[in-house]
């Protein structure tokens, strides 16, 4: 037994997607049934819809930016009731017994997390994500949305939000610290807000002037082409953390080359060919170049709160289900300021 709900689904790889219908799996005794209000899209909703990360399972309803309400709870629930105001994220499950799920870093789980869809559950069954009018998702990997947050720009916050907030945190962005974003995008514009909340002095590095008065709106301090070579000339040195949003290839020595002594830059965009630096870039100054993947389920509630309490949402535009193959495009081409949402309740009707 199984509830039906509308969907949009990627019929097979790069193909258009199209609306449909798929099952939902009855509750379980923790479970908790989620009416969907907004579904954001995220650029790895279309990159494993393409299936440019590797095989990928179709059909596909992508989605894993996630914000609703609880239409019903399983037996064993006791963290949520109906009506309340809920979020996902990009998993869904973990075996909650390895030493990183016990450690809170479910995403880093030893049996594989259970991704939000694209994945295969620990039931064996397919995983279908937030492009659909309901979803059902074990009530440990449902986070409460706080009063404050509106839900349409909430969404986004449960992928772009965890991934940038996760790595602001872990490298000490607050007040006194001089924190770069690379690339004002759907990611980048989510760090400029939440490390500008932080406390941290914020600079944008992005190809162009382009979007500088956005930046400076979101609130960071200073705003600089990369475009341009004084850049890296003018900014030698200056900051102790750059977080690297871009998916494209960079010049790594010249980004490290900005770095203070001891200081760290962290990728959370991901080229698909490799990138490549100089040993010398990173002896000559104690630094770091690390990467860091979406945060725990605690982080992810305790970002939630921090983004209720100094009013953070998302920049978003907001669609409805037969604008997602344009809104795909125009994510494909950088059109989009800064993240869209599906207004879910226009699938299927
Ligand atoms: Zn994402
Ligand atoms: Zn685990």
């Amino acid at each position: 037994m199984s509830t039906t709900t509308h969907a949009i689904a990627a019929p097979a790889p790069g193909a258009p997607l199209e609306q449909t219908t798929i099952q939902r799996r009855d509750l379980r005794p923790d479970d908790v049934l989620i009416d969907i209000a907004y579904a954001g899209i995220c650029h790895s909703d279309i990159h494993q819809a393409q299936e440019d990360w590797g095989t990928a399972i179709f059909p596909m309803v992508p989605g894993h930016e996630i914000a609703g309400v609880v239409a019903a709870v399983g037996s064993n629930v006791t963290r949520y009731q109906v009506g309340d105001r809920v979020g996902v994220g990009c998993m869904v499950d973990s075996c909650g017994e390895c030493e990183y799920c016990l450690a809170g870093t479910e995403q880093f789980c030893v049996k594989g997390n259970v991704q939000t869809y694209n994945g295969v559950g620990f039931d064996g069954e397919n995983t279908y994500g937030g492009y659909s009018r309901q979803i059902v998702v074990k009530d440990a990997f449902v986070c409460r949305i706080p009063e404050g947050i509106e839900l349409d720009v909430a969404a986004p916050l449960l992928c772009a939000g965890i991934t940038t907030y996760s790595p602001l945190r872990q490298w000490g962005a607050g007040p006194g610290k001089k924190v770069a974003v690379v690339g004002l995008g759907g990611l980048g514009h989510m760090a400029v807000k939440l490390a500008v909340a932080m406390g941290a002095e914020v600079t944008v590095l992005s190809q162009s002037l382009k979007k500088q008065e956005d930046g400076k709106r979101l609130g960071a301090t200073h705003y600089y082409a990369t475009g341009d070579e004084s850049t890296f000339d003018v900014l030698r040195g200056r900051f102790d953390l750059i977080l690297n949003t871009v998916s494209a290839k960079l010049p790594v020595d010249a980004y490290l080359g900005l770095l203070r002594v001891g200081g760290a830059m962290v990728n959370v965009g991901a080229p698909g060919e490799p990138l490549s630096y100089n040993a010398f870039s990173l002896i000559g100054g104690n630094k770091t170049l690390a990467g860091s993947m979406i945060g725990g389920i605690a982080e992810t509630q305790e970002m939630l709160d921090f983004c209720a309490e100094h009013g953070i949402g998302a920049e978003i535009e907001t669609i409805s289900a037969d604008q997602v193959n344009t809104a795909y495009e125009r994510v494909a081409n950088s059109d989009v300021r800064y993240r869209f949402v599906i207004d879910t309740a226009t699938i299927g009707s």
